[in-house]
């Protein structure tokens, strides 16, 4: 099957360079990029009418399922917002919710050129079902304490094939929800699969308060000296680091995934992804869940995560737009594993989406990637592709279930929970 995307403006994000040409998707990938396709006959052409193809931007940290709680619990301090609202809802899960509520997400995730999420939450083969129902890429990282460490390693060993649309990743949901036995143990697995180690870490000053009366450590060396990140991986939020923890990022390798949509709604912090580009530490950006933040927006993300590193150092050359969309695509592609959805290249995923510069918003034409950054939103994505299937195109999903239905069985769900507000 090959699929002719012509008369585009390409954006690969190797640089910033923006050519005219072509792209051919054959099956998954992409086959060619260039001026102008001559090779075999397409089975389907779409003429992008010069609007720009870039790769999809991937969500490097998500609780996808988490749309159930969206504006369910708003405005509310950081710790009765999880101990007294989310907690007691996700107790009264039942079969199958998880499954039909990764669906609705997913569809937001199409709405906003996201192609990929690491996605932590609870039931990976309810995950695993919706996202290949879906057609969607999704890293999972399986974060419950229930589940056995053996169960773990049979699905790292299991999930992790080519050619398939889930990964998965090892990880803890955060220190402070976390034995530390199950650490110890996520750590020797990790080190047993050579495999890099995920979690949330430095999000609140409280968490570091508890951790220091705890363990005498901030989180992060805590875990270090756990053996966890002793393969590297990555961690999210880090709004809280010493000197010495970004250190220790750079020296292990450890990503930094910003999430700061949720960490502004949340009243967290602002994590210093300054201090942390100039320690060369490398960075990723993630929505987190609905229930926090409320969308899963990647623009609303590459928007806030720029501008607030210029407030707070009242700094307006603090951040470059540019370099914030390479954490969205690039950076968060190689944090979750996807090295062949970094960018738009031959051999690559056919992981593409497009932009439609028609839009108010995105005229004139000057500089498109600043302009995506700070004036994009979800209106100007026209397109979204995963895996060299169009799911999303002008305003409509292509996807294997009616929306209404999705819509239907998430609303279902959220009543039952017993949040709704009207
Ligand atoms: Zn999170």
């Amino acid at each position: 099957m090959i699929t002719l995307l012509k008369n585009a403006r390409i954006l690969s994000m190797k640089d910033d360079k923006i050519i005219f040409g072509d792209i051919a998707v054959t099956d998954n990938c992409i086959s060619y990029i260039g001026d102008h396709y001559e090779g075999q006959t397409p089975d389907r052409v779409i003429d992008c009418q010069q609007n720009l193809l870039m790769p999809g931007f991937k969500d490097a940290h998500a609780h996808t399922a988490m749309v159930f709680a969206r504006s369910a619990a708003d405005d509310l301090p950081l710790h009765d917002w999880l101990y007294e609202t989310i907690f007691p809802m996700e107790a009264q899960f039942q079969s199958n919710d998880i499954y039909h509520l990764t669906k609705l997400g997913i569809l937001e995730y199409l709405t906003s050129g996201i192609t990929a999420a690491f996605d932590m939450y609870f039931v990976p083969p309810e995950i695993i079902r919706a996202s290949e129902e879906m057609g969607f890429r999704t890293v999972i990282l399986a974060t419950s304490d229930k589940e056995p460490i053996s169960l773990l390693r049979e699905r790292y060993l299991g999930y992790n094939k080519e050619n398939s649309l889930i990964s998965y990743q090892l990880g803890i949901h955060a220190e402070y929800t976390t034995s530390p036995e199950r650490i110890k143990a996520v750590a020797d697995l990790a080190k047993e699969l050579h495999a890099p180690t995920f979690t949330h870490v430095g999000e609140t000053e409280s968490e570091v308060q508890g951790c220091v009366k705890r363990y005498g450590k901030t989180p992060l060396s805590y875990l270090v000296s756990q053996g966890f990140f002793a393969n590297g991986g990555g961690a999210f939020h880090c709004n809280y680091f010493t000197k010495e923890e970004i250190e220790l990022c750079k020296k292990l390798g450890i990503y930094v995934v910003t999430n700061p949509g949720s960490n502004v709604k949340l009243a967290s912090g602002i994590a210093p992804l300054v201090e942390y580009q100039k320690a060369g530490v490398k960075l990723a950006i993630g929505t987190d869940g609905a229930a926090s933040n409320n969308s899963l927006d990647m623009f609303k993300e590459m928007y806030l995560a720029s501008v607030l590193q210029k407030v707070s150092r009242k700094d307006a050359s603090a951040m470059d737009g540019f370099d914030v969309l390479k954490m969205a695509t690039v950076g968060s592609a190689h944090v979750m594993g996807l090295k062949d959805a970094d960018v738009l290249e031959v051999g690559k995923l056919a992981d593409i989406i497009m932009i439609d510069l028609q839009n108010p918003a995105m005229q004139p034409i000057h500089n498109i990637p600043k302009n995506i950054v700070y004036a994009g939103s979800k209106d100007i994505v026209k397109m979204t592709m995963i895996n060299g299937k169009v799911l999303y195109y002008n305003h409509e999903f292509f996807v294997n279930e009616p929306i209404a239905s999705i819509y239907e069985n998430a609303q279902r769900i959220t009543d039952r929970l017993g949040k709704k507000k009207c």
